[in-house]
């Protein structure tokens, strides 16, 4: 099955939203569809596949960061 993608969502490979947060494009390593992720992350439509949570191009939040971290005092 191929994914069919509208020429408006695949104007540029890479955009940069307000936010900051960088929209990018990879080849899904499940089954070869083009997948758009935020920051480095993805996850595939088609199969299922995520990349793993440290290839991502930002640090994660930590537990502490949490405004509801149950450790605070
Ligand atoms: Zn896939």
């Amino acid at each position: 099955m191929t994914q069919q993608w509208s020429p408006e969502t695949v104007s540029a490979d890479t955009t940069t939203s307000p936010t900051g947060a960088e929209i990018t494009t990879t080849e899904c390593r499940g089954c070869g569809a083009m997948v758009s992720g935020l920051n480095g992350r993805y996850a595939c439509g088609v199969c299922g596949w995520v990349n793993d949570w440290s290839e991502g191009h930002t640090e994660l939040p930590r537990a502490e960061d949490d405004p509801d971290y149950p450790g605070r005092h």
